[in-house]
């Protein structure tokens, strides 16, 4: 199914994502993870493009394999990292041929070596031209795109930011999933100023339960942007153990959830980070018990 079919409902679609394993061990932990959040019934699940394209063949075998295995309907990410459009095609041809019907449509980042990205000969320099390819020789593939509620530090220009935005959905993307963000009016402003620059694709809320001090130091590192608001950090600061830290993560992501839920917000994407425990204590403390429950009400 497309993610722009599952987002028509009233109600938030809940999903998560997941990052493919590199390891046996760490394999077998993220398949007990999915069996833990099966039950959940996510609205799709997606599974990400390791930085540098470093994970291309790792992220087509879980894809597949979830597919094959599982009910789940899939995304998956791609980037132009590192690939030619020859390349990226018979990417998209394998996925097609395997039944997969979303990709999340990306630039990704440059590899550690490199201070800007560039793009390889014959590649793409943006995701607008990778959603564009995807639109013109694989039309009937379902296509999301990135969002930033805090920015993306590539461009300052707050309004080209936004008209750059506009570009990947005028060329064919269905819907945004936003970059993590702790403060919802970050986002509740992003899809304002989405609005009134003519942007009127769904608006997914991406949101990263905090799990540890070290996660968090983590994530400021990775993620563009990451403001972490001084009410979190001085309940991070206070908390005086690994595990406080964890439920003060926890806590705040479900006050976030909560509060977008409120707000009608069109979808929410957890980055799960391939563990089960944050997911289930969020939908916990909504009282929901899976995602069938908030769409029967509509
Ligand atoms: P683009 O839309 O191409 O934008 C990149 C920069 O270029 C922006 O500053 C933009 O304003 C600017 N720009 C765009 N078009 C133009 C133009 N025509 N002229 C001038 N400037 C322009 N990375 C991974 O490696 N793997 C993943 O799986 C992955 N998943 C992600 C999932 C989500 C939901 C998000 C939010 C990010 C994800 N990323 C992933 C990170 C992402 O690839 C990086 O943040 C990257 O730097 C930007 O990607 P983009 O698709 O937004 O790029």
């Amino acid at each position: 199914m497309h993610i722009s079919e599952v987002l028509k409902k009233k109600h938030p679609a809940i999903s998560f994502e997941f990052f493919p394993p590199k390891t046996e061990a760490s394999s077998t932990d993220l398949f007990q993870t999915i069996q833990h959040l099966v039950p959940l019934k996510p609205a799709y699940v997606s599974v990400t493009y390791g930085a540098g394209g470093s994970t291309r063949e790792l992220t087509h075998d879980l894809v597949v394999k979830l597919q094959r295995e599982t009910s789940l309907t899939i995304v998956s990410h791609l980037t132009c990292v590192g690939s030619t459009q020859d390349e990226i095609y018979q990417i998209l041809k394998k996925y097609d041929e395997s039944g997969i019907q979303n990709i999340m449509a990306l630039r990704g980042d440059p590899p550690k070596t490199q201070k800007q990205f560039v793009p390889v000969p014959n590649g793409f320099p943006y995701s607008a031209d990778l959603v564009a390819f995807i639109k013109k020789h694989f039309p009937n593939m379902g296509i999301g795109t990135a969002g930033f509620p805090e920015g993306h530090p590539d461009t300052p220009n707050r309004l080209t930011e936004i008209e750059n935005l506009k570009r990947k959905v005028d060329a064919g993307a269905d819907y945004i999933c936003t970059q993590l963000f702790f403060d919802n009016r970050d986002f509740y402003d992003f899809c304002e100023r989405c609005e009134i620059a003519g942007i009127h694709v769904p608006i997914i809320a991406g949101i990263m339960p905090i799990t540890s001090r070290k996660g968090m130091l983590r994530m400021a590192e990775l993620a563009l942007g990451a403001r972490f608001p001084a009410k979190l950090l001085q309940a991070m600061t206070r908390a005086d153990s690994d595990d406080h830290a964890e439920k003060v993560g926890i806590h705040w992501a479900t006050e976030q959830v909560m509060d977008l839920i409120h707000n009608n917000v069109k979808g929410i994407h957890l980055y799960t980070l391939n563990k089960s425990k944050a997911t289930l204590h969020i939908y916990d403390a909504l009282g929901i018990q899976t995602f069938d429950t908030l769409q029967k009400q509509d």
